[in-house]
């Protein structure tokens, strides 16, 4: 295996479901956080899938001038950094976007001195982060699974969506009812939720 090879799970040539515009998509194989829940544990085997050549694989993607770029997810694409940075920086130079999903933390990854990682975050304009937490799903922002997963602009490339990525993922509601009572539903922090309830009855005693 040289650092050309890849470990590949499945590749869509134009999607428009795995961040934004018209992308492609690779889903590499292999994956060792294992999170509880996971929706796609059949990639998580290293053995799994096929190889690909990376260097092909990004021509290939360079070649489309019909899509705005390509999305990483798994898997794990830092599990196989070094051949999707070349798949990356050979989409970027086509002035193709890269956007990745990991479940490792940024900073994790940032600090960790590699240089495989280093060089897959240089090829990243839009990183989402953190692994798949089954007790907090996200149902507000687009792409990702749960509210602990941060997207992170490592470019100026996809500044412009952040209202987008930092819509408030926790929501609730507050009735007041006919009688007085006051119901909250929905899912917040239990700090957030005193701070709520402070808030409403202060607001009503006024
Ligand atoms: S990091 Fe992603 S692929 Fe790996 S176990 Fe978690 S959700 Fe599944």
């Amino acid at each position: 295996v040289t650092v050309e090879t890849l470990r590949l799970h499945g590749f869509l040539a134009r999607t428009q479901v795995e961040g934004p515009g018209l992308r492609a998509c690779v889903w590499v194989q292999g994956c060792s956080i294992r999170c509880p829940g996971c929706f796609s544990p059949q990639t998580w085997d290293a053995d799994g899938g096929e190889s690909a050549d990376a260097v092909q694989l990004g021509e290939r993607i360079a070649a489309d001038e019909a899509i705005e770029g390509v999305t990483f997810l798994g898997g794990e694409p830092f599990e196989q950094a070094a051949a999707l940075a070349l798949v990356g920086a050979r989409a970027r130079a086509a002035g193709r976007s890269v956007m990745v999903f990991t479940g490792y933390e940024y900073e994790h990854l940032r600090d960790a001195g590699r240089a495989d990682w280093d060089a897959l975050l240089a090829t990243t304009d839009l990183l989402v982060d953190g692994p798949y937490d089954w007790r907090r799903p996200d149902r507000v922002r687009p792409w990702v699974g749960s509210t602990n997963q941060r997207f992170h602009c490592l470019t100026d490339r996809y500044a412009d969506l952040w209202p987008l990525f930092a819509a408030a993922a926790d929501r609730v509601e507050v009735h007041i009812r006919p009688d007085g009572r006051v119901w909250i539903n929905g899912m917040c922090s239990t700090g957030s939720l005193r701070g709520l309830r402070r808030d409403v009855l202060g607001a009503l005693e006024r």
